[in-house]
């Protein structure tokens, strides 16, 4: 196996078990690896680190897969991993009310450019590494084995492979090829996803939790879900009783799968409407017609991709609160979320202040939302933490 030797004082990140070697703190590759070929990290006293994959197109040179140096990578190996990963997702699937959530999740689950989702009886695969690439085939023998799908789906089509020098990749993998709509269950509730068309791989599966917390409020409220995707806000809060809830979304792909799912779950179609619209630009609609909401639900997508991205995102999300935060009745509820890695909670909470300030309105947070435990944050990782976000009640 090829060293990795890294520069004099580089070692630390790594003795502390974060999973990334930038190119920047390597002296010497003791040979010529190919991209995703696995290599021994050492430290300048040629000290063992870790195991990785190399790849030298990339600005995270080494991806950490194994501190202990008597460890082998092999099939083994990642079966051991994949099979613990699996069995950690057995209390988010134990009740029956939920088939769908992320098996895999990457760094978290010490698998660096792994992601795969279960829907239902299928999987939903996605490379981001080119290390994992090259075991691709002992990856789906291994699903295969542990899971019986009916049909495992290449959804490698995120712009994050580019950073990897790989193409992006996408359709059936093996077995069955998913209908173009799978039904799924999510505390309860049913919807269909559209592995291929949909937005990331399908489903936003990692909001489950934060449905179920806000639903608890919904109970005869009139609820505005903006950025509503397939519907997962507005059904929770249909399920728990809201007299009436709007969605908002950009997409008429979203609103179509958003309609079918009112439909699916046999709620009433007059409790619910769906507005394809710009957010911004509906808001200010509501604005001028003087609407008012009991509760609002803001989940944007990332505005923040990276941290040179943060001032310019931080003012699209105080913007974005401020005019919902006009629109809400006295004392009405306000959940308002962030998936961008690069906006901390600290930073999420003074982002809402100044909103609070700028629309003349006292806030209190009353919870606190956070990623669930199928997108486990690994302690050494904090990179691995990015869904966040708070109830609000605005007085
Ligand atoms: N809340 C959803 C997930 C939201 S994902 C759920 O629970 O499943 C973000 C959504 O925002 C996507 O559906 C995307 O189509 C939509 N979107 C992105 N930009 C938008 C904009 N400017 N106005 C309205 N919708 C937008």
């Amino acid at each position: 196996m090829i060293d990795v030797i890294l520069k004099k004082g580089k070692e630390k990140a790594a003795l502390q078990r974060h999973p990334w070697m930038f190119s920047g703190a390597i002296d010497k590759v003791k040979g010529s690896p190919v991209n995703g070929e696995v290599v021994v990290v050492r430290a300048a006293d040629k000290e063992f680190l870790a195991y990785g994959y190399y790849n030298a197109q990339s600005r995270v040179a080494v991806r950490l897969l194994e501190w202990d140096e008597s460890k082998i990578i092999d099939k083994e190996w990642y079966h051991l991993k994949i099979k613990n990963a699996i069995a950690a997702r057995r209390h988010v699937l134990k009740d029956g009310n939920t088939n769908t959530c992320r098996l895999i999740f990457s760094e978290a689950d010490f698998l660096p450019g792994l992601i795969v989702d279960q829907y239902a009886d299928f999987l939903s695969l996605q490379i981001l590494s080119a290390g994992m690439e090259t075991i691709k085939e002992d990856i789906i023998a291994i699903l295969k084995e542990e899971l019986q799908p009916k049909g495992i789906f290449d959804k490698s089509d995120s712009s994050a492979r580019t950073h990897e020098n790989l193409e992006m990749a996408q359709g059936l993998l093996w077995g069955e090829m998913p209908p173009e709509f799978i039904e799924v269950k999510e505390n309860g509730i049913l919807y269909h996803i559209n592995i291929a068309e949909g937005q990331k791989s399908g489903f936003y599966c990692d909001q489950r939790d934060n449905r179920r917390l806000l639903a608890d409020y919904a109970e005869g409220k009139h609820v505005l879900d903006c950025f509503s995707y397939s519907g997962g806000f507005s059904l929770n809060s249909l399920s728990k009783g809201a007299s009436h809830v709007t969605s908002v979304d950009s997409s008429a792909l979203a609103i179509e799968t958003l309609k079918h799912n009112v439909k699916l779950n046999g709620y009433n179609e007059d409790r619910q409407t769906s507005i394809q619209s710009d957010v911004n630009k509906q808001l200010r609609i509501f604005k001028e017609e003087d609407k008012k909401f009991d509760i609002i639900v803001l989940d944007p997508p990332k505005y923040a991709p990276s941290r040179s991205a943060l001032d310019r995102a931080a003012r699209a999300y105080k913007d974005l609160n401020r005019l919902a935060m006009h629109l809400l009745e006295p004392g009405g509820l306000l959940a308002t979320f962030s998936c961008s890695g690069a906006v901390d909670i600290d930073t999420f909470k003074q982002i809402i202040a100044w909103a609070a300030l700028d629309a003349g309105k006292e806030v209190q947070i009353i919870q606190q939302f956070c990623q669930p435990e199928d997108h486990p944050v690994r302690i050494s990782f904090s990179e691995g933490e990015y869904l966040k976000g708070l109830l609000l009640r605005v007085l």
